[in-house]
């Protein structure tokens, strides 16, 4: 009797102990199974943001200055590198991650973490010719690190003064803003050269100075291509659509395959300055015929019913962000940033003035 009673003891123990591990294995296959499921990309079907910058105003008591004459532009048309800084933390804290423009132009469905929301992000201009107002002089590789450089700040060599750089410090410390190693992509010009090289014949430098820019600027385009940045025309002269004749427009595109496209490579996106355009005109035609079909434009606006129907080409709205932005659109950039937080009160106007914006 005594030996039954312990053969079932025993029994009931080994099961106990059955019992014991088949619960761990399925509640840890249930942890990790689900653990998995949350960091798995998942489809996002909602509406794909694209905002986008020019180039910052890190020394806002220059840039700002009555004695400035283009103070006016920087404070409609720029923000300042504090405001940037603040913005990608705002975006960041709204659960945004950076997607590449490529990923949207593929038209494939856009997977991102669960919980985030996909965002595009591109810079215009990048010139840097308006010389000790308040903006860097060019961007440059220091240790092998793209860092933003001017002569007229110390020290001269940061990483906090312009947005691909204040990027790239923002992603080191917020990896996960990044997805699949994304950037953002680079609107640029020629008449001016690109990212402050002086590297065509517009910018009136020697043959030799030329030819050396160009070298220079090479070497900071293929680190930004590394890092995972594009690049996309923004017209060689910088003219605005309506005020250009057909011949104008071919000449600008001549330019940008002869000097510009042989720095920053082949691109099919061509961001119209100002976002001024008109799709179905013939003027529009001969951009497509030199190979560009996404069309980047600005707005917070789906497109014309041509724009939105075209087959042979995508045309994609952006929203600026800028001192005008900051102040007119709080109540719709609230989804992406609080503007009022991220308004840097070094700027010559108040939050609160709201006029002059469209002379
Ligand atoms: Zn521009």
């Amino acid at each position: 009797m005594y030996n039954i009673i312990g053969i079932y003891k025993r029994r009931i123990f080994a099961a106990v102990v059955i019992v014991i591990i088949a619960a761990c294995f399925i509640v840890s296959f249930g942890f990790s199974g689900k653990a998995h499921a949350d960091t798995e990309p998942v489809e996002y079907d909602g509406k794909v943001e694209h905002i986008f910058t020019h180039e910052l105003v890190f020394d806002t008591a220059k840039a700002f200055s009555p004695n400035n004459s283009v103070r006016d532009c920087f404070d409609k048309d720029h923000l300042t590198a504090k405001e940037f800084k603040a913005l990608l933390g705002e975006l960041y804290k709204n659960g945004y991650v950076l997607v590449s423009l490529d990923r949207v132009i593929d038209g494939e469905p856009i997977a991102v973490p669960r919980g985030k929301k996909p965002l595009v992000m591109s810079f215009d201009d990048m010139t840097y010719d308006t010389f000790n107002r308040g903006c860097i002089d060019k961007i440059i590789l220091s240790d092998g690190k793209i860092c933003d450089y001017t002569k007229n700040a110390e020290p001269q060599v940061s990483r906090e003064r312009e947005n691909v750089t204040i990027l790239e410090s923002f992603i080191e410390e917020h990896p996960d803003f990044s997805f699949g190693g994304a950037r953002a992509t680079l609107c640029v010009n020629g008449y001016n050269g690109i990212l402050g090289y002086r590297c065509t014949p517009d910018c009136k430098v020697s043959e030799q100075k030329q030819a050396e820019e160009i070298e220079e600027c090479k070497k900071v385009v293929a680190a930004l291509k590394e890092l995972g940045y594009t690049f996309a025309s923004h017209t060689y002269y910088h003219k605005y659509f309506n005020s250009c004749t057909a011949s104008m427009i071919e000449k600008d595109c001549a330019m940008w395959q002869k000097y510009i496209a042989p720095i920053v490579g082949e691109t099919r996106v061509l961001c119209y300055p100002a976002g001024e355009h008109k799709a179905k005109s013939a003027k529009n035609d001969i951009f497509k015929k030199y190979d560009f079909d996404i069309f980047l434009c600005v707005g917070n606006f789906a497109g014309t019913d041509y724009e939105r129907a075209a087959t042979d080409a995508k045309y994609m709205y952006r929203l600026p962000f800028d001192g005008t932005a900051l102040r007119l659109y709080q109540k719709s950039y609230a989804h992406l940033a609080d503007t009022r937080a991220i308004y840097d009160d070094t700027r010559f106007r108040p939050f609160s003035y709201k006029g002059g914006y469209y002379k």
